[in-house]
């Protein structure tokens, strides 16, 4: 049984702070994903919670047990990363094998072990070949198996997908979700690929600057985004932002952009309170963007874009341009009139001075 509990780590590399301070559990068996853009912290995390980092402060604690003196040796943790080293002149079962000879495990057991994790993988008929005879693919499968051959309390991935081709990366995702359930372990997964933490995690902390900015379902975090940078981060196409003002008329709570208005919903009221008087940020996903005859905000196609079973609809609305995501078939000819139907029960409304959600 393994949780993993951060409390505060920090991270200084000379005057560079890579990680500011992050607090949050991993629960056991859980496959948590630590998601941001390039340089936000999350490998130094990762390193911290495996022991080839050193904390600046703060505590690690797997099941309560605080292993900041640990090496990584003898923390219960087996790692993959995205650089794999295997050993060129080793077969893939030698490869697959060479830490449970190095804990002296029986040769018989080694290689039934080998056989279990070659079979879990699909690599049972490559058992025999040397790295250099792999593909790409199948040498990541090989690195996988060699970490989780062990058997550990908690497996840390650092972009182990990020040298496969998009085809595999996503035939390789479901493999690892897979892969996490036969063997109910923790995992720890870093990866700066929105789609890879949205498919395969329990629970996503997106990280930004040194920071967790939200750590929360998938779902929670798609549907609640906390603040502009999770809401802009997540989501392929990513949700449309428009800056505007809010405001009550009558019983109608209102937000308008220029010559654009869009009626909320009811329980808005303390959203459109907090926000009066000021710039506000409307965000609206553009699946939940809908593009009818009439009825709407008067708009014009800027250009249509066939993704297969739906087309991407950039339409112009004043001087912003808005996606919907429209199932196809679409007739989007250029520069047609078309009418914007924002579903209010899926608008998302930020505070711009902090970029804090309020709706
Ligand atoms: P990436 O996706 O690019 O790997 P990341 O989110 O994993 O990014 P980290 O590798 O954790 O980010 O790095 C966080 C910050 O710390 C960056 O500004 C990086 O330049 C810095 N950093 C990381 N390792 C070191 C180091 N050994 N010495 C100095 N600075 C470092």
């Amino acid at each position: 049984m393994a949780e993993v509990r951060l409390e505060n780590v920090r991270k200084e590399f000379g005057g560079v702070v890579a990680v500011e301070d992050v607090s949050l559990t991993v629960a056991d068996r859980e496959f948590l994903t630590l998601v941001g853009p390039s340089g936000c912290g999350k490998s130094t995390t990762l390193r911290m919670i495996c022991g080839l980092e050193r904390m600046s402060g703060g505590q690690v604690f797997f099941d309560d047990v605080p292993v900041a003196h640990l090496p990584a040796n003898k923390r219960d943790v087996a790692m993959v990363f995205q650089s794999y080293a295997l050993y060129p002149h080793k077969t893939v079962a030698q490869n697959l094998g060479f830490a449970l000879r190095n804990l002296r495990v029986p040769k018989a057991e080694i290689a039934a072990r080998v056989d279990e994790v070659a079979a879990s993988l699909g690599i049972e008929s490559l058992l025999e070949r040397k790295p250099k005879e792999l593909s790409g693919g199948q040498r990541q499968r090989v690195a996988l198996g060699r970490a989780v051959i062990r058997d550990a309390g908690a497996y840390l991935l650092d972009e182990p997908l990020s040298n496969l081709d998009a085809q595999l990366r996503g035939s390789m995702r479901a493999e690892l979700k897979r892969l996490h359930a036969d063997l109910s372990r923790t995992f720890i997964y870093v990866t700066h690929d929105q789609v890879e933490a949205m498919t395969m995690s329990d629970r996503i902390a997106v990280m930004k600057d040194g920071l967790v900015q939200q750590c929360a379902s998938p779902e929670e975090i798609y549907a609640r985004p906390a603040n502009l940078f999770v809401a802009s981060f997540m989501g392929s196409p990513p949700m449309n932002f428009l800056t505007g003002e809010v405001q009550r008329d009558g019983g109608r709570l209102l937000f308008r952009h220029g010559a654009v208005t869009i009626e909320l919903p009811e329980h808005a009221g303390a959203a459109v309170d907090e926000l009066a008087g000021r710039d506000a940020v409307l965000g609206i996903r553009p699946e939940d963007v809908l593009l009818a005859g009439s009825g709407g905000a008067a708009g014009q196609i800027f250009v249509a874009e066939l993704l297969g079973a739906d087309v991407l609809v950039t339409v112009r609305l004043g001087e912003e341009l808005v996606k919907a995501r429209v199932p196809a078939p679409y007739d989007g000819r250029v520069n047609a009139a078309v009418s914007v139907v924002i579903d209010p029960d899926k608008v998302h409304l930020f505070d711009p001075s902090d970029g804090r959600a309020v709706l």
